[in-house]
């Protein structure tokens, strides 16, 4: 029986265990932190569930695209269950209120943008279309190409400046590029139709949030058999060489203990790949380009606890005049405000998201605590009333009980580096490829493809595959959609 060891145990290696397992080879997940999917877990605050590293996901609802591939994995979910995220985007003063679906959304637009009717529908269709171009994400999709944008390097800007929108309604699409952190100038169009085409189409959650995922994954891994490694680091991926070829043999952990495998799935940053690895096993270039791969910024979040006058499960996105997004540190930031599901009596969580400076990454260091103290003090203070500055009905009805800089989001998030989605997908920065020069180590997860659930899944599936070198995980996805 071939063995197989997967790194990280975030929403892709979870994913990729559960995969490996699947196609019956011997699987050991590795985590270095004391539990599972740190990052989906959240905190509590006097009785209220805080989600950190998951809110809402598009594709969701029945028969979409996200909602497949949790039944590819086979996770006991409540499908069917679905909780609609209602988003409002906020410009100006203005307020609008963004349906889910192709049908519900054309008719906002006659609405309230009646001269880019023609527009959007083009849009949609685009969006759909570009979903089908790949066997992954259409189980119609005979032809293998790649989910990789490298060849069409259209930026989202460029792409909807070509259609007849009106820019207020540009300015409200471009918001959706918050979803995987680039700005519209530098996002590519074909990302965008992936991962905010999803939440065009549904955006939803399930009763439970990420707790509720995080069961269902952990229930599954048990189920399979998948041997669970928590607190236990991976510090080196061992390798032999055979006629100037080099081959995966194991993993050392932090405990000096070795596994053997003959695969081996790495889903964390990058940026720890050059201590992980000898440097002769791969191109000077390749170490290169990965201590150089721009990372998407860091979020500051405040965490208030918002009373019944505010509606639950909702989201108000703050949309940016121009094609930037600025940080809580500018002038006229850019943010987001969500609210959880309500508890009986009323209460529910209310987190305001901004983008961060903050220099992050494996290797920066934490600057001096009185410093750090009051610089954290100030952002909360300045968040929390840029918060009530878009909605005013916050004012008095709300209370904060806890704030995090992405200091804090790499102790509390801790597999990522405190940037909000890792490494940055745009039309200068090229992800790495999910195969690499050594033979049986992989790579996956939001650094490889694309953040949030839906390319964290997709991406462990096409790691998995390209491990095992057969179509395995794509055979299944395709039952599973025809099934639909
Ligand atoms: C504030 C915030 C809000 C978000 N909201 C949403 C949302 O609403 N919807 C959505 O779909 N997505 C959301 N996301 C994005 C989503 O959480 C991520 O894209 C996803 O969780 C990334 O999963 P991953 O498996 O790639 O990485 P991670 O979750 O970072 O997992 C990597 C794991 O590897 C472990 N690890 C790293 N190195 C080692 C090592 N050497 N040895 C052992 N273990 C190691 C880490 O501890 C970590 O657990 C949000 C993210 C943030 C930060």
């Amino acid at each position: 029986m071939k063995r197989g060891i997967v790194i990280g145990s975030g929403i892709a290696g979870m994913s990729a265990a559960l995969m490996l397992t699947e196609t019956g080879i011997e699987t050991s997940l590795i985590e270095e932190r004391p539990c599972l999917a740190p990052l989906l877990r959240g905190f509590d605050r006097q009785g209220v569930h805080f989600e950190t590293g998951f809110h809402f996901a598009g594709g969701l609802a029945q028969g979409g695209l996200l909602n497949t591939w949790l039944k590819v994995l086979g996770l006991d979910l409540p499908y069917g269950r679905g909780l609609p995220e209602h988003e409002i985007f906020c410009l100006d003063k203005r307020r609008f209120s963004l349906p889910c679906g192709r049908e519900a959304l054309l008719a906002w637009t006659r609405n309230c943008f009646p001269a880019s009717l023609a527009g959007m529908e083009t849009l949609l269709d685009e969006m759909s279309r570009k979903m089908q171009e790949s066997p992954y994400t259409s189980p119609l999709q005979e032809e293998k190409k790649s989910l990789f944008a490298s060849a069409d390097c259209e930026t989202v800007t460029e792409h909807l400046s070509g259609l007849p929108l009106d820019e207020d309604l540009k300015a409200i699409l471009h918001t959706r590029c918050l979803l995987y952190g680039a700005v519209p100038d530098e996002a590519l169009w074909s990302e965008y139709a992936l991962v905010s085409g999803a939440y065009f189409f549904s955006s939803s959650t399930l009763p439970g949030g990420g707790e509720c995922f995080l069961r269902a994954w952990e229930k599954a891994l048990l189920k399979k058999g998948v041997r669970l490694e928590c607190g236990k680091a991976a510090v080196r991926v061992l390798l032999t060489e055979k006629e100037k070829k080099f081959f995966v043999s194991g993993v050392e952990l932090a405990d000096k203990s070795v596994l053997e495998a003959d695969y081996v799935i790495f889903t964390g940053s990058p940026a720890q790949l050059p201590e992980l690895l000898p440097r002769e096993a791969f191109r000077p270039a390749y170490f290169r380009h990965i201590e150089t791969m721009p990372e998407t910024p860091a979020p500051f979040v405040v965490y208030g606890i918002a009373d019944n006058s505010i509606p639950e499960n909702t989201c108000w996105y703050k949309v940016p005049q121009s094609h930037h997004f600025y940080a809580i540190e500018e002038h006229d930031p850019t943010l987001t405000i969500m609210t959880g599901p309500c508890l009986a009596d009323g209460r529910k969580s209310c987190l305001a998201l901004g983008i961060h400076q903050a220099p992050v990454g494996i290797h920066c260091k934490k600057p001096d605590s009185s410093l750090y103290t009051t610089a954290k003090g100030l952002l909360t203070l300045k968040l929390a009333a840029e918060a009530e500055n878009i909605l005013p009905e916050l004012k008095g009805h709300w209370t904060i009980a806890e704030a995090s800089s992405s200091w804090t989001m790499r102790r509390w998030i801790y597999g990522s580096t405190g940037s909000i989605y890792g490494c940055a997908h745009t039309k200068t920065s090229l992800p790495l490829s999910p195969a690499t020069r050594v033979q049986g180590l992989f790579l996956a997860g939001q650094n490889i493809l694309l953040p949030g659930m839906l390319g964290c899944i997709i991406s462990a599936a096409i790691a998995v595959d390209f491990a095992t070198g057969r179509n395995c995980i794509l055979d299944r996805f395709r039952t599973c959609a025809n099934e639909e």
